[in-house]
């Protein structure tokens, strides 16, 4: 042992949300007998650990459990808590903090309220579930051509625990879907039409709610694994390398301030689209792509009153608890000819708040959003300072990010589009719909993107082994290499099953 760590173990992976979740599952499913160690710098906040924390129904706890997971200066009740963001103020959704510095270099763009979560599950113990699959010009190409693309996704279904029908009951959501499909489905493939969102929830026998986090996807076969070990409140500072090959992690013991090397035959870094490249660029593994290609979802804002709203009898005096209930979330899904993804949820369970004084009934309001895919550069990137640190002490990051002549013709169309939609289910609440701060999808990707060979587009192969670094593997959104305007969590929680697959196959095939 070195403190409370192992000296060293099969396989180290670094960041606990659900890609980093998915190695774990994958590889106590196939390699049983592989010692497996997991740091996540943040707190265990929910039971089990990674579970959502809107599965814990005593308010004040839930706001706990948001509050520590807030980042390096995270605070209960300070003023980086919370918030949701209503104007082009920088303010972080709860259990997120922000990028403090670097966000918007004078002259861009800039992704102004880029976030974190720094917590056991990650950004998935405060996501919205919502688990659509990539379409037309979101799919990965190379791995279609190698028909994986959508087994690897049934498998992230089914680590996901992904349903259709968990919304069934909401008196309201099949109006909106019948609304938005008069005027939207015409043309349209079937799996293109309006229809229920997919999601990372489940009811229990009881009628409650229970969102999947990264509790879900490490499941019983990780938490059962007595190899398996998770170290919270451990910060990896650096990967190590012997002979170019991964070799280990040195990590900082937060609880103590002592740092320890982990030695590992293989290195699994899931620490988000930000911290990811972060993490190499301390380690001195330095692709030509690393950081670059970064790309985020525009989001366009609208919402609407349901026209000729009919409260459903059972909606009488209905708390707060049971408000997402109503209405769903639908989902419009992205094509080509309409490169926008759209998510249509009753303003309660939405990303928006944009009605929060509003006194309509219940499930009467819902929220327009749609993403807008981005058009790709390699300029767009986050860069890491050789001298100045963020708040963990690991290098700062500066974002550098600008939206094209393209983006803006296509954010443009999506605000067209989003009122003929919004209209199509009721009266407006807004003359026009609003764009969100870029950053406030949390949807960053490909900033360790995926390719085919290492010709300096991509920091990863097909099964997210780092060129050039064997035996180093990645997760997270940053992995995908397409301009996603869906939600992709999905996406990045499948390519992470491949990852690990190869793993378990790796430690099949040379057991030490
Ligand atoms: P994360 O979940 O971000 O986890 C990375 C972990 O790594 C973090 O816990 C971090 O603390 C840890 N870490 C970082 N650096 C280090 C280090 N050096 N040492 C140790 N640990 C480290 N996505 C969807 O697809 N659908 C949605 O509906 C959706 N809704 C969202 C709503 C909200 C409010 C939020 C916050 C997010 C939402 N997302 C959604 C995004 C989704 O949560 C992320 O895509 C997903 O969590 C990414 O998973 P990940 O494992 O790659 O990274």
């Amino acid at each position: 042992m070195t403190g409370r760590y192992p000296a060293d173990v099969d396989v180290a992976i670094v960041g606990s949300g659900p890609t980093g979740a998915a190695y774990a599952r994958i590889l106590s499913e196939r390699a049983p007998g592989a010692t497996i160690a997991m740091f996540e710098v943040g707190p265990t906040v929910s039971d089990p650990p990674g579970a959502h924390v809107k599965n814990i129904s005593d308010p004040d706890e839930r706001a706990k459990a948001q509050a520590r997971s807030e980042g390096p200066f995270a605070s209960e009740g300070g003023e980086r808590v919370g918030g949701i963001v209503k104007t082009a103020q920088r303010r972080a959704r709860p259990g997120t903090f922000l990028l403090e510095q670097g966000y918007q270099v004078e002259g861009e763009d800039g992704l102004p309220v880029a976030a974190f979560s720094s917590n056991v599950g990650g950004m998935a113990a405060h996501w919205t579930g919502a688990c659509p699959r990539p379409n037309d010009g979101e799919r990965i190409g190379f791995l279609d051509e190698r028909g994986v693309f959508d087994e690897l996704l049934d498998e992230g279904d089914r680590l996901l625990g992904v349903t259709s029908t968990a919304f069934d009951s909401s008196p309201h959501a099949s109006l909106v879907r019948e609304r938005l499909a008069a005027v939207e489905d015409d043309g349209r493939e079937p799996h293109e039409r309006v229809q229920r969102m997919p999601l990372a929830v489940h009811r229990r026998d009881d009628g409650r709610l229970v969102w999947s986090g990264s509790d879900v996807v490490m499941g019983d076969a990780t938490r059962e694994n007595p190899n398996f070990r998770l170290f919270d409140e451990s910060l990896v500072t650096r990967v190590l390398r012997s002979e170019g090959r991964a070799a280990g992690v040195s990590v900082t013991d937060l609880r103590t301030g002592e740092s320890h090397e982990v030695r590992a035959r293989f290195v699994v870094v899931a620490a988000d689209a930000l911290r990811t490249p972060q993490l190499l660029w301390a380690s001195g593994i330095r692709p030509e792509a690393l950081g670059r290609y970064l790309n985020d979802q525009a989001q366009i804002v609208f919402a609407v009153r349901i026209r000729d709203f009919v409260p459903a009898p059972e909606e009488e005096g209905a708390g707060p608890a049971g408000l997402s209930e109503y209405s769903g979330v639908t989902w419009v899904p992205f094509t080509d000819d309409l490169p926008f993804h759209g998510q249509v949820m009753q303003l309660d369970a939405s990303p928006v708040k944009l009605a929060e004084d509003d006194p309509a009934a219940p499930g009467s309001i819902v929220g327009l959003g749609l993403f807008c895919a981005k058009d790709l550069q390699a300029s767009d990137r986050v860069e890491f300072s050789e001298d100045a640190v963020d708040g963990y002490g690991l290098p700062a990051m500066t974002v550098h990010y600008t939206l094209t002549d393209r983006d803006h013709a296509v954010i443009d169309r999506a605000k067209t589009e989003i009122v003929r939609l919004g209209k199509a289910i009721g009266e407006p609440l807004d003359d026009r719909p609003f764009m969100m701060p870029l950053g406030a999808s949390l949807h960053y990707q490909g900033s360790t993107r995926m390719g085919v060979q290492d010709d300096g587009t991509s920091v990863v192969s097909p099964d997210s082994e780092v060129w050039g670094a064997p035996g180093l593997f990645l997760g997270g959104n940053g992995v995908i290499p397409t301009a996603t305007a869906c939600n992709p969590t999905l996406t990045s929680v499948a390519l992470a099953v491949a990852g690990a697959r190869r793993i378990a196959a790796d430690l099949a095939s040379s057991p030490e």
